[in-house]
């Protein structure tokens, strides 16, 4: 590996949530942000990373944006999989009520979960995360569900990285998060995308949880529900 870090989107499940893997090139340290099903795939996905960075990966964080069944479904059997080196599964306290009514989530769309695992960080608004060299902070964008965060990752030019937002279901392409479910409020849901997301630099990439990704600047010049 060429000291350049990894990154690799995984679309898993019915509902085609972007499961992303990020390694540090220096240590092999790694995280997930969203592992909402499809277990086996991302374990496979994890294994082609070890390949081709030539180092062993360890798993450190599975960060959630959010409570919802297809972005934490399969934190469990991830975890368990991993269990020699098992990662961290972070969550902001706000929605641990929706992640813990998993199997009552999953009754809704006729699936079939075990009961989740304990939440094992909280994250918190401000808090900065390190996985390696990698830089992370937690941004509180209550709205689409109480505790919806967004993870921005810190540009560093000798890694390859750029500026990047992981949006969850808060902010898409062209689009925004429902605010008719559990939870949901679109009036704080609209203060978040403009207070704490739109805010930061036109260049961010932003990755969100479902569909295509695109940049701040794009979203605040023509994304119909902010203008
Ligand atoms: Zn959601
Ligand atoms: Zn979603």
């Amino acid at each position: 590996m060429s000291g350049k870090y990894f990154e690799q989107n995984l679309v898993v499940g019915p509902f085609q949530c972007n499961c992303r893997l990020l390694i540090c090139p220096r240590t092999g340290e790694a995280l997930l942000v969203d592992p909402g099903d499809d277990a086996e795939r991302i374990l496979q996905m994890l294994d082609h990373a070890k390949t081709a960075t030539n180092k062993p990966v360890r798993v450190r964080y599975l960060l959630q944006t959010h409570g919802h069944l297809d972005h934490v479904g399969a934190a469990r059997p991830v975890k368990h999989a991993l269990k020699a080196n098992a990662p961290q599964i972070a969550l902001h306290r706000a929605d641990e009520p929706l992640y813990l009514a998993l199997k009552q989530q999953g009754a809704l769309f006729g699936m079939e979960y075990e009961e989740p695992f304990p939440i094992d960080h909280y994250l918190e608004d401000g808090e900065d995360l390190r996985v390696g060299d990698l830089r992370f902070s937690v941004i509180h964008t209550p709205g689409h569900s109480p505790g919806s965060v967004c993870f921005r990752l810190h540009e560093d030019s000798k890694l390859g990285i750029a500026e990047s937002l992981f949006s969850g279901d808060t902010l898409f392409q062209g689009s925004v998060g429902r605010t008719d479910l559990w939870g949901a409020d679109g009036d704080q849901m609209f203060r978040s995308i403009r207070e704490r997301i739109l805010t930061l630099d036109d260049d961010t990439r932003v990755c969100p949880g479902h569909g295509p990704e695109t940049r701040i600047g794009i979203e605040k010049r023509s994304n119909p529900f902010l203008q």
